[in-house]
């Protein structure tokens, strides 16, 4: 059966008033969205003043310079383009899991309903009214993630089942085993972690991965668990916290192309050709407070080349990825190590003299034994320890955010 329309083309429709979504009603949309924003009084008063004041094709975009996340932590007031009065709310490193210098992001009421609206068009492709919905992201606030998934899914019908991020396994699978949700929004390794936690004892069907990149090894796992293919989704701060995501068909995360320009850029800063894996660069025309233009993300994908089977005109991000450069890649480690079947979850730490690793397991005797033949066919010429416990209830998830080495 051919797959459905993706619900977020359906959405574009709606907000932006078009009757028919094609490619080049899209891009006109997006040129003439963007020179809007270049000529703006506010635009040429701030940070980016020096622009020029439109452009004639989309095509011309790369001419511009790129906006660099330093650039971004040491310009955020001045990037902000809306008034102080209409700032709705800010995002700051304190929230993130995510490493670099400190940002600051703003959002205008505008920003955040776009978000909302955004949010609800994703999360339909996996549940609809009367569904619960576990919600395992960070519970910052009014207007923070977890407030606006929440209220996205509230208008779908559906009840969200607070979860937040940092409760113990036992704590979650208690939430679990009481609220029997259907699906689930949050990060993969947790909720990973949580179904080899709990064994069969669990109720979500499907579930919307966000927030950091997902193993092969996890992913797999999850989809024999859950039984129904992953409903991944792409965001950021910078994105205005929705920024892509996967229909009905499974195949990318189509982009919220109606408020995001999307490029991927080779390290010299060349654009690439759809297909080829780069770091993903973008403009937000569609953000109110603070629209960035070519603001490199330091996250890495492909712009998937062919049409998708649902038809769709929106283009699509392959699976997402950091680039970190370290000697060791920790989603190397994730594939190879998730694949230990008593393994609930690890950290690693890099040390002085190599690496550590911690693990937490269901029962096995023998996991360290497992885990240092797993990094030694991975790493032979590097050290590692490898120390391990077992996961029992009041255990918590070894990282909150995003999985990183720690240093
Ligand atoms: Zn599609």
């Amino acid at each position: 059966m051919k797959p459905e329309k993706t619900k977020l083309e359906n959405w574009i429709c709606e907000t932006e008033k078009i009757a028919v979504l094609t490619r080049p009603v899209l891009e006109d949309l997006q040129l003439s969205r963007l020179n809007s924003l270049l000529s703006s009084p506010a635009f040429r008063r701030g940070y980016y003043s020096n622009l020029p004041n439109r452009i004639e094709s989309l095509s011309e975009l790369s001419s511009l310079p790129f906006t660099t996340q330093e650039e971004l932590s040491e310009n955020s007031r001045r990037m902000a383009i809306c008034s102080q009065a209409d700032i709705k709310r800010i995002i700051s490193d304190v929230t993130s899991g995510t490493t670099g210098p400190s940002k600051r992001v703003f959002y205008t009421e505008t920003d955040i309903m776009h978000t909302i609206g955004f949010f609800a068009a994703g999360i339909s492709e996996m549940c609809s009214n009367g569904d619960k919905v576990l919600i395992a992201m960070p519970q910052s606030g009014p207007s923070g993630l977890f407030e606006l998934i929440s209220a996205a899914v509230l208008r779908l019908g559906a009840t969200p089942v607070a979860c937040g991020v940092g409760k113990s396994f036992g704590e979650m699978a208690d939430i679990m085993r009481s609220n029997r949700p259907d699906a689930f929004i949050g990060m993969p390794v947790p909720l990973f972690s949580l179904i080899r936690f709990m064994g069969s004892d669990f109720s979500v069907k499907r579930a919307l991965i966000s927030a950091d990149s997902c193993p092969q090894s996890v992913e797999t796992a999850l989809v024999r668990a859950l039984g129904t293919k992953l409903f991944p989704h792409y965001g950021s701060r910078e994105t205005g916290l929705g920024g892509a995501v996967t229909c009905s068909a499974h195949s990318g995360m189509h982009i919220r192309e109606n408020h995001i320009i999307a490029e991927i850029i080779a390290p010299d800063g060349f654009a690439l050709p759809d297909g080829s894996q780069g770091e993903l660069v973008i403009t937000t025309i569609g953000l109110s407070a603070m629209p960035l233009i070519r603001y490199r993300t330091g996250d890495f994908c492909c712009i998937m080349p062919d049409a998708c089977a649902c038809g769709g005109v929106t283009k699509r991000l392959g699976a997402v990825f950091r680039d970190t450069n370290d000697e060791v890649s920790i989603s190397s480690l994730d594939d190879a190590l998730f694949s230990i079947l008593q393994l609930v979850d690890y950290s690693i730490k890099k040390t002085d003299s190599g690496y550590e690793i911690f693990a937490l397991h269901l029962g096995s005797e023998n996991i360290a034994e497992e885990i240092r033949a797993a990094v030694l066919a991975l790493y032979p010429n590097i050290s590692f320890s490898v120390s391990s416990d077992l996961c029992l209830p009041e255990r918590k998830p070894l990282y909150l955010g995003k999985r990183h080495i720690i240093s």
